[in-house]
């Protein structure tokens, strides 16, 4: 049988039985768009009849050498035939004509990434015949100059500037503002123009023939898949580059037909907040292209209530019809004609990261999706964006308001003005914090916008390019800043009496519509949205791995509590040591000579170390706290050997030109315990510290190091639990790779905590864990495991460890090498890695588990926030993950996400 590479709309049941029934491939194969055209047909929505040119004939098209697979030209004239009997016209007949749209659609919608082609079909002769038929010369004229204006742009390669210039011209010497206000002798003048512009640039004609306009209409969808803002596009989305478009036929249907007829674009619900009701835009007497370009001012959709109260009333009952079918917010274009009402298309509307909690959170409370369906909808990339910084209120309010505009992507941006693309993307490369500040964007902008902080446009709506790839992308956008006055040749914005010049700092709030002069201060973002908590809390109830957080002072436990944090995963203790009146403590600790001396060091870091762990149980009350004993080489507390070299140079210096005795007394003095500093820090010096006396090392050869941590552990419990609070400290021993180091470790902490209690006369259970992160821990894990009350990963130093990769040096060395030829798949170091480093973990987990079923297990490396790395915990069994306290919301998700997955995949 000889392969079908056209369906109308209306054989949607045949395309989705030729791919056995399931609803995606239907897509892969119509498209996005050609599928939902389709199905809207079938539900009886009216869709203006056509067909859809297969996905396949567009790969066919690009591995044949840009030829037209045999039989997909003669199945587009069969196809026509159809739609011109549905229609009731004929395609090139001047005294009846159809007139057809050639549209892009791939399986993901890419808004604008495509090329269009509206009102193919029209000549010198059908432009007549129109005219006499419809009595509206204004509108024929009108409809022809758009289609030599597109298809001299998108086919045949003029760049549209040749044509906009005319346009202008045009409207000046009318003295109009508006093409709509153009009269027919204007138009035919600007028509006559058009053919020359195209003569002239592409040194050819425009094609007077319709089958020749259609058929370079369509090779030209197919190459535009090729083209460079689609594969740009396709990169920053991770679309794949072999599912090639389709394309869609449809029979013209016209919003410029005068005032009674619009075009317009609508959400079925808010796509920045995801408050219920219709959200767009629409213009009366205009084309589809007017109201997405943001060229005219446009009416928000509530007005079409006013000016024509059936369509909206019609429009609005689809709306929710195609919602309620889809499950999900639509996005929809339509087109009055004359008042009748066409849908032209329909798929998921994208929203912000806000947006599509709360749609998701209300389907659910709608009745429409289950509250799992819910939390899988929402991507951790959502909830980075949902974590995006917003303006500290003190400021904004001492801040220079200069303009207000559309507030289309939420969060704060601050950044220098760049008025082109390329620059931006050049000025980010530097390191640099950019504002894209352009009068409307294109799709051939996307680059740019990509590279900065923020985006800001002087004119567009809510559907804007511009307003629908920021908030795709989380880049915090304002559009339709008509205030602005955006001149690119001299490279000024003015506003009012103020001028900005390329490189001035704005700040953009994209939240409110705000935009402001200079660089206004920013805070953490607020995460009290009520839907955010509902669908946490959802993920909380599917999810089986535990969260907690990694965190070392009272502040960050509180917010990683408030953030949904289950206790404590790793507190650093060493980051308590750097303090300016701890760290001269700690090296009098390191470099004492005797162990006297040394014990009165360490005595003396006992109140700071409780006073921090008191801060750690009041923010943790009732939840467990892992306390890690000190672990990295002592030497890191010590000043820098080069430092202490120059000092001695200076000091022997000052001392040769001394003016008296005393100051060289003094100089003699500092000098002597400089030098004496020296030869600690040389003494102490190790060629590979990372492998030297850190971790447990430092606890079996200083033991008095552990007690006093330990005792400081236990007094701050002994101390909270006065005030009604439930503290639950869990010490772990690090970087242990025998089990005898443990027992030893464990017999020191045991003795001084049972010590605490007994001078204090109060029980708290004392649990002692240790990490994994050296491989032949994870060898002797069951050895290990005898004593442990539980087990903690840490995939920082196991990474390092296995993979035999400095974890300070390869991400700047040759790592992103291996990355670029493939060598390795992931960085190892942000993602897990199965092959090896996972599998240390599970076999370690088993056999532990072998002695102790039920031990306690987490991951608390840098692993624990990445959302695939905890997918891997999950499957491992892990206890939990912990993380940073901000990544807390996103390891919550990942985790659910993990468990439903696993849940899909037994079903399966
Ligand atoms: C680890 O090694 O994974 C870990 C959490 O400890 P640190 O990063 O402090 O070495
Ligand atoms: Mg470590």
């Amino acid at each position: 049988m000889s392969t079908t590479w056209v369906y109308r709309f209306d054989q949607i049941d045949e395309a989705q039985e030729f791919v056995g029934g399931d609803w995606d491939r239907v897509r892969g194969l119509l498209g996005g768009k050609g599928a939902n055209l389709g199905e809207m047909t079938r539900l009886g929505i009216p869709v203006p009849p056509g067909f859809t040119v297969t996905a396949a004939a567009c790969n066919a098209y690009g591995t044949g050498n840009g030829t037209l697979s045999a039989g997909v030209w003669d199945q587009v004239i069969d196809a026509m035939r159809v739609t011109e009997a549905q229609t009731g016209r004929t395609f090139g007949d001047p005294s009846n004509p159809l007139l057809v749209a050639v549209r892009s659609g791939a399986k993901f919608s890419m808004p604008g990434m495509m090329d269009t082609v509206l009102d193919i079909g029209l000549n010198d002769e059908v432009v007549e015949g129109m005219i006499r038929a419809t009595g509206n010369e204004r509108f024929v004229l009108d409809s022809y100059r758009r289609l030599i204006q597109m298809f001299g742009s998108v086919v045949m390669g003029v760049a549209d500037e040749h044509f906009e210039r005319v346009l202008t011209a045009a409207r000046e010497r009318a003295g109009v503002s508006e093409d709509s206000a153009m009269s027919v002798a204007d138009l035919t003048g600007v028509i006559d123009a058009f053919k020359s512009v195209v003569l002239r640039r592409a040194a050819a004609p425009f094609p007077t023939d319709p089958l020749e306009q259609l058929k370079a209409s369509i090779r030209a969808v197919f190459e535009s898949w090729e083209g460079q803002r689609a594969q740009d596009y396709r990169r920053a989305a991770n679309i794949a580059d072999d599912l090639g478009t389709a394309v869609n036929i449809v029979a013209m249907v016209f919003g410029n037909f005068g005032d009674d007829s619009a075009t317009g674009v609508a959400m079925s619900r808010n796509a920045t907040t995801g408050a219920p009701g219709i959200e767009g835009d629409f213009l009366v007497n205009a084309q589809g292209e007017d109201v997405v370009a943001g060229i005219r001012q446009t009416r928000p959709i509530e007005e079409l209530a006013d000016v024509m109260p059936e369509m909206s009333e019609q429009f609005t009952q689809i709306a929710q019809r195609l919602e309620g079918h889809y499950r999900d917010m639509q996005d929809m274009e339509f087109t009055v004609e004359r008042g009748n009402l066409w849908v032209l298309q329909t798929r998921d509307g994208k929203r912000t990261a806000q947006a599509a909690v709360r749609i998701a959170v209300d389907l659910v409370a709608e009745g429409v999706i289950d509250r799992e369906e819910a939390v899988s909808r929402i991507t951790p990339e959502h909830l980075e964006s949902l974590l995006h910084p917003q303006f500290r209120a003190s400021a904004k309010a001492d801040a220079t308001k200069i303009a207000s505009g559309l507030n289309v992507s939420p969060g704060a941006a601050v950044g220098q003005i760049a008025f082109d693309p390329d620059l931006a993307v050049r000025w980010s490369e530097e390191g640099r914090s950019v504002v894209l500040v352009r009068p409307e964007t294109r799709p051939d902008d996307v680059h740019g916008m990509l590279a900065s902080v923020g985006i800001l446009t002087s004119s567009g709506g809510r559907t804007s390019h511009a307003a629908l790839v920021a908030r795709q992308f989380g880049r915090p956008a304002i559009v339709g800043a008509s205030e602005l006055k955006i001149n690119l040749s001299s490279r000024i914005v003015s506003v009012n009496d103020d001028q900005f010049v390329e490189g001035d700092w704005l700040s953009l709030d994209g939240t409110t519509g705000e935009v402001f002069a200079g660089r206004v201060e920013t805070s953490d973002p607020d995460l009290d949205d009520p839907w955010l908590a509902q669908l946490l809390g959802w993920a909380d109830e599917i999810r089986t791995l535990g969260v907690r957080a990694n965190a070392d002072e009272g502040g960050d436990a509180q917010r990683a509590r408030q953030l949904g944090a289950e206790g404590i995963g790793l507190c650093r203790t060493e980051h308590m040591f750097f303090g300016v009146d701890r760290l001269p403590v700690v090296q009098r600790m390191i470099t004492a000579p005797t162990e006297p001396e040394r014990n009165a060091a360490v005595a003396e870091l006992l109140p700071f170390q409780r006073h921090d762990f008191i801060e750690l149980f009041r923010a943790m009350d009732g939840q467990p706290v892992v306390i890690r004993l000190l672990d990295p080489p002592l030497h890191e507390f010590l000043p820098s050997r080069d430092e202490l070299q120059s000092q001695i140079m200076d000091l022997q210096l000052r001392l040769r030109s001394a003016p008296d005795l005393a100051t060289m007394n003094e100089l003699l003095a500092q000098l002597d315990s400089a030098t004496t500093l020296l030869g600690q820090v040389d003494s102490r010096r190790e060629s590979n510290p990372m492998l030297g006396l850190r971790g447990v090392r430092l606890g079996m050869l200083y033991p008095e190091i552990t007690r006093i941590q330990a005792r400081a552990i236990f007094e701050a419990a002994a101390e909270v639990a006065a005030e009604g609070i439930d503290a639950r400290p869990e010490v772990m021993v690090p970087l242990v790779c025998e089990a005898a180091e443990l027992a030893a470790q464990r017999a020191v902490i045991e003795a001084e905590a049972n010590a605490v209690m007994a001078e204090r006369d109060i029980e708290v259970p004392v649990v002692i864990g240790t990490m994994i992160e050296i491989p032949r821990a994870a060898l002797v894990a069951e050895e290990i495991a005898a004593h442990a009350d539980f087990f903690s990963f840490g995939t920082n130093d196991l990474t390092q460890t296995t993979f035999g990769m400095s974890r300070d040096d390869a991400e700047t060395s040759f790592l992103s090498n291996y990355l670029d030829r493939g060598i390795l798949e992931a960085n190892p170091f942000a993602t897990l890695d199965a092959k090896g480093v996972g599998k240390l973990i599970d076999t370690a987990l088993s056999s532990a588990r072998t002695l102790s079923p039920d031990l306690i297990a987490g991951v608390c490396g840098e692993h624990g926030g990445d959302p695939a790395s905890i997918a891997l915990c999950h499957s491992y069994g892990l206890t939990y993950v912990s993380c940073s306290p901000f990544r807390v919301p996103v390891a919550r998700l990942a985790a659910a996400h993990a468990a439903l997955n696993a849940r899909d995949s037994v079903t399966r």
